[in-house]
């Protein structure tokens, strides 16, 4: 039987295992501050862990070719001038997509108190974020890499929501798998998924650092406006 290359694989991680400290999710939700006491968190989180699928699907891919802001992975070609500045000094790079599936947001949806609709949301939102970080520490391990940093379409205007095109043009297969599709507004469905690509770096890049948006829980590094200025961000 001929072999698969290591690129024409699609690895799928199934039933990625998911974990919340309570804290957290009492701090995020400002449970305190509106005066709800900690069994709540407990009860939100109960109800919204059942009702979770997380599965991830990931390839091994090699630039073939780049340009001044654009590189080609496997015939697509990714126009972003930050993109093609991380990845300067690298070949290979780990495309990317990860859901918790559907259950949450069609509860949430159904769910009559809007205060409540929110916590579910948002506790759902803290569960992807933590099962991408499951996804990040299994490519780490695997591959043997010390350090890791992503970026996906549409977190930076360099980078538009537009380039899910290609992303999902590389996923096709493991986005079927994980049974996550993209529709032609450039939505994921399920809503509770993430995309992008992860390579190695010698220094943390994070969007997050780029992007001057106020209150965001997803926020992983704080605004540099330096960085920012280089990339005539404003
Ligand atoms: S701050 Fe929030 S919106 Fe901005 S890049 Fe980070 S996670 Fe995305």
């Amino acid at each position: 039987m001929k072999q698969l290359r290591e690129t024409d694989k699609i690895h799928c991680l199934f039933d990625i295992p998911v974990k919340l400290s309570i804290k957290k999710v009492e701090n995020v939700l400002r449970l305190k501050k509106l005066r709800r006491v900690s069994a709540d968190a407990e009860k939100i989180i109960s109800e919204v862990f059942p009702l979770i699928k997380a599965r991830a699907s990931y390839r091994v891919c090699y630039i073939t070719r780049r340009g001044k802001d654009w590189i080609q992975l496997e015939g697509r070609r990714f126009a972003s001038r930050i993109l093609r500045d991380n990845v300067r000094d690298i070949e290979r790079v780990f495309p990317y997509i990860i859901t918790i599936g559907d259950g949450v947001e069609s509860r949430a949806c159904d769910e009559t108190e809007l205060l409540k609709q929110y916590f579910m949301e948002t506790v759902a939102d803290m569960v992807l974020i933590s099962a991408r970080a499951h996804l990040l520490s299994h490519l780490k391990k695997k591959y043997r890499i010390k350090r890791l940093s992503n970026m996906s379409p549409g977190s930076l205007k360099d980078w538009p929501i537009t380039e899910q095109r290609p992303l999902f043009d590389l996923m096709e297969e493991g986005s079927i798998k994980i049974q996550v599709q993209l529709t032609e507004t450039m939505l994921m469905l399920p809503r509770k998924s993430l995309s992008g690509i992860y390579f190695s770096t010698e220094k943390d890049f994070i969007s997050c650092q780029l992007c001057p948006r106020n209150s965001c829980i997803g926020r992983m590094a704080e605004f540099d406006k330096k960085m920012s200025e280089h990339y005539q961000m404003d």
